[in-house]
């Protein structure tokens, strides 16, 4: 493979003494979870994203899982999703037994299509789970103002947007309370799963802490059926050592994509490299999809297609009767995307290798009009 995917050994070469320290200090102290490295972890992360709480979880799904039940979202209530997202997104909601009721995507942005919320409010819907899919922050302004008119809750969906910020506001920072993920492809990946809640809302978050700890804030006292969801000693102290340079990978990651903006001509997201966007994914958008997709293989550059099966076409909510043509935008996007390799630490090299392959293609299937 000339150009993979993603190649997370180039970042985590650099850090080895740093994760060794870690481990060490670990083994030492004896104490796996809740440990120190939890702590200044969670601290760290609230203040990167520009709010008073954290608290680290097992997962991403988890963080949503988790929000939603300490809203006491759940039986009969409808929570508005975007229908263009991962599966985690949905899960979360159908854990808590609530109602995912699915949105259309934007086709500049890709992310719910703000001016379709409204006609989806019932008397049920208690929250708006919106996502910053491809690390490309939501309508926050929009989504907020709904929200406030109708008096429902705002969770942001932040797993792909780790540092995405608008007027000087990061992700995470907008909603009542939002969801990362630390799985290792993410923008800040552990060296396995985690997630985090943050939020300004102490309730919430001192909430969250119980039910992701059995339901307990004092040992054997059980206030809530919680369950068992921690981020564990070591993926924390992993975190905390990776976190000092997520914005110079974030940068490296706007930079990349902003090569490709000028030089590959396909509809994308607008990754226009602003600071709006940590380009978790680069999209691009083209009806030559599929053999596209071969010829980059066959040259050895790793793709990804997120995501290839709409929600409404999954054969876990098939019996929502969702029908993928009430969604042409979310539908278009999974029958067109592909994700083209973008991560720190890419090479120039590789980047042009990337950009030549991709045009020698579209010029000679005469996609592109020029030249
Ligand atoms: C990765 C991801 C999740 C889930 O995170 P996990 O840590 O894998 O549970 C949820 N939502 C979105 C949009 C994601 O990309």
């Amino acid at each position: 493979m000339k150009v993979p995917y993603l190649d997370l050994n180039i970042i985590h070469r650099k850090l080895k003494s740093e994760f060794d320290m870690v481990y060490r200090d670990i083994l030492q102290s004896g104490w796996f979870i809740h440990g120190k490295y939890c702590e200044i972890f969670e601290k760290e992360f609230a203040a990167y994203c520009g709010v008073s709480e954290c608290v680290g979880v097992g997962s991403g799904l988890d963080a949503l899982r988790l929000i939603l039940a300490a809203l006491e979202i759940g039986k009969n209530d409808e929570v508005i999703v975007p229908a263009n997202t991962f599966i985690a997104t949905i899960l979360a909601i159908s854990y808590v037994g609530a109602v995912p009721v699915l949105v259309d995507a934007d086709e500049k942005t890709f992310n719910i299509d703000v001016r379709k919320i409204e006609e989806k409010i019932t008397e049920r819907t208690k929250a708006i789970l919106s996502v910053h899919l491809y690390g490309k922050l939501s309508d926050m302004d929009s989504i907020c103002q709904i929200a406030n008119k109708y008096n429902i809750f705002v969770i942001e969906d932040a797993c792909q947007a780790h540092g995405a910020e608008r007027n000087g506001k990061k992700a995470g920072a907008f909603g009542d309370a939002a969801a990362f993920s630390f799985y290792p492809g993410k923008n800040l990946g552990a060296l396995g799963d985690g997630g985090a809640v943050v939020s300004n809302n102490k309730d919430i978050v001192d909430k969250v802490r119980m039910l992701a700890n059995y339901g307990s804030i004092e040992k054997y006292k059980h206030i809530y059926q919680g369950y068992n969801s921690r981020l564990d000693e070591l993926q924390a102290g992993f975190l905390f050592v990776k976190l000092k340079y997520l914005d110079e990978w974030n940068l490296e990651r706007r930079r990349i994509a902003n090569i490709y903006n000028e030089r590959i001509q396909m509809k994308n997201n607008g990754s226009s490299g602003k600071n709006d966007n940590v380009v978790h994914v680069y999209p691009v958008l083209t009806k030559h999809r599929d053999n596209l997709k071969s010829y980059l293989e066959s040259k050895g550059i790793g793709v990804n297609i997120h995501y290839p099966i709409p929600i409404p076409m999954q054969a876990a909510y098939r019996k929502h009767g969702w029908n993928r043509k009430d969604y042409p935008v979310t539908d278009e996007i999974c029958r067109t995307e592909l994700s083209l390799p973008l991560y720190p630490g890419m090479a120039e090299w590789q980047i042009e290798y990337v950009v030549d392959i991709v045009n020698e293609y579209m010029i000679r299937e005469g996609v592109y009009g020029r030249k």
